[in-house]
């Protein structure tokens, strides 16, 4: 078999599309329009290009962007203060702080300290704990946007079994609530999984976001399964030059898989679009507008 390749591109643009649309009405009917805030400590420059791609995406999706570039010696004290005004401020729906933080900060009491409602990276305890129990809240923009590249191959995701490799705060445990909110068997899998290829190849859905470039090989695959790749690793390529790859490597588990996200192209242009998406959603919630 040859994978069908999920084309996140393509489902990315179609979703911002659809969020620019929800902005007009939100503003046709309720005069208001969305405000993303990124805040950016330090100059480390892959954080410098997400932060001005977020921006570009917020403009065109029709919301207002404010960016707040702060120096590496920002303590931790005035970043709070930043987020505090930020909070309090009625123009702004989202706040996001760009991880990760210079090392004298603590990113959890930042994390902690934006408003639950204005969590549009969906990493505070609040919105972790709602996820967890099903309530509505905001969700993590990776694994929701995993979750739409999914359901475009896949409607039906009662009773499939899912493995998730990974278990982190981010991507891999709302990963997994995501998946059993859904109704799929979920497995869990991390650095301490016992026999993780044989664990892998039971799954009908395999979610790699792991960090480690192309671990999961075809052999890791089952047949038909409907991999996502969410793993986005630099590594050395010809001529002294760099390139992206996943978690997967994608020619074997492509012979192997139903359907498969590429790197770059599949999971990557999700993260963005779903940031707006919770970025509308946040502002309608916070105003008691309905979804
Ligand atoms: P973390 O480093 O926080 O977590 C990695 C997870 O993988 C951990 O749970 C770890 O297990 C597990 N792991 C590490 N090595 C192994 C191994 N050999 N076998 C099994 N499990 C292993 O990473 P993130 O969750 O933040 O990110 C994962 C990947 O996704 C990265 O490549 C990152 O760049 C990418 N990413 C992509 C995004 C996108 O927009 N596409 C957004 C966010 C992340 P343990 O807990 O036991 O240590």
């Amino acid at each position: 078999m040859t994978a069908r390749q999920i084309d996140g591109k393509q489902i990315a643009a179609d979703l911002r599309a659809a969020i620019a649309l929800g902005v007009d009405e939100l503003e046709e009917a309720h005069r208001v329009t969305p405000g993303l805030a990124v805040v950016l400590v330090g100059e480390d420059p892959a954080s410098q290009v997400y932060v001005r791609n977020k921006g570009k995406a917020t403009l065109e999706a029709g919301m207002k962007s404010f960016e707040h570039k702060l120096p590496a010696t920002t303590t931790q004290a005035e970043l709070l203060e930043i987020v505090q005004r930020l909070n309090a401020d009625d123009s702004i729906d989202g706040i996001l702080v760009q991880l990760p933080l210079p090392k004298h900060i603590d990113a959890s009491a930042v994390l902690d300290a934006i408003h639950p409602d204005k969590d549009v990276d969906g990493f505070h305890p609040i919105n972790a704990g709602r996820l967890a129990i099903g309530r509505p809240g905001l969700v993590p923009c990776t694994p929701s946007g995993s979750m739409r590249l999914i359901r475009s191959v896949e409607p039906k995701l009662a009773g499939k079994h899912a493995v998730v490799i990974g278990r982190s705060n981010i991507v891999g445990k709302p990963m997994g609530q995501l998946l059993l909110a859904a109704d799929c068997t979920v497995t869990i899998a991390h650095s301490k999984t016992a026999d993780l290829p044989a664990m892998a190849r039971q799954a009908d859905i395999l979610i790699a976001a792991v960090g480690r470039p192309e671990m999961v090989t075809g052999d890791w695959v089952k047949q038909g399964a409907i991999v996502i790749d969410v793993g986005i690793n630099r590594v050395p390529a010809a001529e002294g030059k760099t390139k992206l790859v996943g978690d997967v490597q994608y020619a074997s588990a492509a012979a192997k898989a139903g359907a498969i996200t590429p790197v770059p192209g599949g999971v990557g242009p999700m993260t963005i679009a779903c940031l707006l998406e919770n970025t509308l959603r946040a502002a309608k919630l916070r105003r008691g507008i309905k979804l």
